[in-house]
């Protein structure tokens, strides 16, 4: 492992080199979302990469929104997406950028190309361009157009622009090689006829860039050293410095792939988190069950547990995915020491101590977190009747049960030892109410007489309770059958929300909006900032105490 930390990943190996070389004096990366959807951990690690990368090298990051593509871009989507950023704590300081205002640029680049004879303007169909295009075996045919003259591409491209052209009827191609093996450089459409509205541009253009064209173009205008971007990219690096080259952009950017973050029977794609939100399968795109990153943040993760994932996952060429234990290992890691250990019951039964007397009321002392004395302590109102979880009592109890049933003493935390002396059940036979005796002599932090018992559970005074519903996850996806079918559709769990009507100890009262908390023994919860009101609390459970999930 700390090799692992201290070695270099691949693309800080590159780095390294352009710096040496003298290739690039600095180092300048971006994150360049389509604002089509929310982001999801997967964006997360490439954001956090990105940023990273700047911060080590005392370089610069740039936000830039790659909104080339009218139809499916949405101002809510961009909202969104800044807020996600700054919450996982990159700074794109006063670097926010839109490719649509690059439109002028990019349409005068692409005079530029036809003035040197390296683009065209094509009368194919959609579908004849295929056609023309050859397969990975054969080379493509020549379009009949390709050798329209300078003159006669620069009036059609500029009838393109001024919408004399409808939709589909003319495309701007480069000019590079039909015979390519590189089906990319198969003379690529870098502009197409399309009479929509954009979100920030409105009607302004009825011509748009394609994202091949583009990106290289918004990479120089803006000084990017290093555009770092994902594995299906890769075949497209040549097309990307052909575009920087033919421009001739001094000190041109150079594109780096790495593999894209998958995690095992969990849906990441925004297609797909997409479906699933338009299905109605979960309750918008921060459903604490997605990973989403505003569902990651509703859910209760922190930042710090984002980057902590992000980093153990590390920074690689091949294709793989990991396992969502290794997200919730690292949000437990990161709140373990931060959060208050609270007591909330998830199941109650009332458990009445006899011999207690009826009006009366202690308050114990309780450390917020044992192994994190910063975090203080606080009282906890104790009385005649508690609430303890239904499973803490059993009338039968199989070997080594050392919780409550006839006869055994258990201690409750915090408290005292008390002993189970009978019980009542309703008419279905299912168990109302459990009565023990307690010994005042046994008080939390007195010792315990020098007593012991095996089992210790935790309780909620009944008078003092605050009710609240707790929602309980599992993964969405019905992990025997894997994510997806064939025909695209994705196999749910039907059982992946539980919910709880829990009783709180009365410190929870007025618990905000993200707050998060140890309940013990039942794991981490955050307050959802959607459904939760301050008197009728609601909660996730962000992750569970118990673990399979081992760092090697
Ligand atoms: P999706 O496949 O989920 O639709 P996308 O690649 O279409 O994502 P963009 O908005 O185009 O989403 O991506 C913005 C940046 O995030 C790109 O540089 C892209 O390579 C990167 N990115 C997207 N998904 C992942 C992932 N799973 N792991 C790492 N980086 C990713
Ligand atoms: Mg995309």
């Amino acid at each position: 492992m700390e090799n692992e930390v201290i070695s270099k990943n691949f693309i800080e190996t590159e780095i390294d080199k352009d710096l040496a070389e003298g290739v690039y004096d600095t180092v300048h990366t971006r994150f360049p979302p389509e604002p089509n959807g929310y982001l999801h951990i997967g964006h997360a690690k490439s954001i956090l990469l990105n940023y990273g990368l700047a911060k080590k090298y005392g370089g610069k990051f740039n936000m830039r929104f790659d909104d080339t593509n009218p139809t499916k871009e949405k101002t809510e989507f961009v909202d969104a997406i800044k807020k996600d950023i700054q919450w996982l704590g990159a700074d794109w300081e006063d670097r926010l950028f839109f490719a649509s205002d690059y439109f002028r640029q990019m349409y005068e680049a692409a005079v530029t190309l036809i003035k040197k004879g390296k683009a065209y303007v094509c009368d194919l169909t959609a579908a004849q361009i295929r056609e023309y295009r050859g397969t990975l075996t054969e080379p493509g045919k020549n379009s009949p157009y390709r050798d329209r003259s300078v003159e006669e591409n620069l009036e059609l491209f500029e009838n393109m622009k001024n919408g004399v052209y409808k939709d589909g009827e003319k495309v701007l191609r480069a000019k590079i090689d039909m015979a390519s093996p590189n089906m990319n450089m198969r003379d690529p459409v870098i502009y197409r006829v399309a009479h929509m509205s954009h979100h920030n541009t409105g009607d302004a253009w009825c011509i748009y860039p394609m994202y091949d064209f583009a990106h290289p173009i918004e990479d120089a205008i803006e000084g990017i050293t290093h555009s770092i971007c994902t594995l299906e990219f890769e075949d497209h690096r040549p097309l990307y410095d052909w575009v920087v080259r033919e421009l001739a952009y001094p000190n041109p950017p150079r594109q780096i792939e790495f593999a894209k973050l998958y995690l095992t029977n969990v849906v990441t794609g925004k297609r797909y988190i997409k479906k699933l939100v338009e299905d109605g399968i979960v309750d918008g795109w921060d459903d604490p069950r997605l990973v989403s990153i505003s569902a990651l943040r509703r859910r209760g993760f922190t930042p710090e547990s984002i980057q902590m994932f992000v980093e153990l996952c590390g920074v690689s060429k091949s294709q793989s995915s990991v396992d969502y234990a290794m997200l919730e290992y690292c949000i437990r890691e990161d709140l373990k020491m931060k959060r208050s250990r609270m007591m909330a019951v998830l199941d109650p039964i009332k458990l009445v101590i006899d011999n207690y007397p009826e009006d009366k009321t202690e308050y114990l002392d309780a450390a917020n977190n044992l192994e994190n004395e910063a975090l203080g302590s606080r009282k906890i109102p104790f009385g005649r009747e508690l609430y303890i979880e239904r499973e803490d009592f059993m009338e039968n109890p199989p070997k080594k049960y050392f919780r409550l049933f006839p006869g055994n003493e258990v201690r409750l935390m915090h408290a005292y030892f008390v002993k189970c002396e009978s019980f009542v059940k309703d008419d279905s036979g299912k168990v109302t109410e459990v009565h023990c005796t307690y010994d005042p002599e046994t008080k939390a932090g007195s010792g315990f007489a020098g007593r012991k018992v095996k089992g210790t559970i935790h309780w909620v005074p009944a008078a003092q309770a605050i009710d609240a519903e707790v929602r309980l996850y599992e993964n969405l996806i019905d992990e025997e059958k894997g994510v997806y079918n064939e025909d695209g559709s994705m196999n749910i769990n039907p059982d992946s929300l539980k919910i709880a009507h829990a009783k709180l100890e009365p410190g929870l009262k007025g618990a905000k909006a993200y707050e998060s908390f140890q309940f013990v023994r039942n794991g981490f919860f955050c307050v959802d900032a959607k459904d939760s009101k301050e008197d009728a609390l609601v909660f996730n459970r962000i992750v569970s105490l118990k673990s399979s999930f081992k760092l090697k």
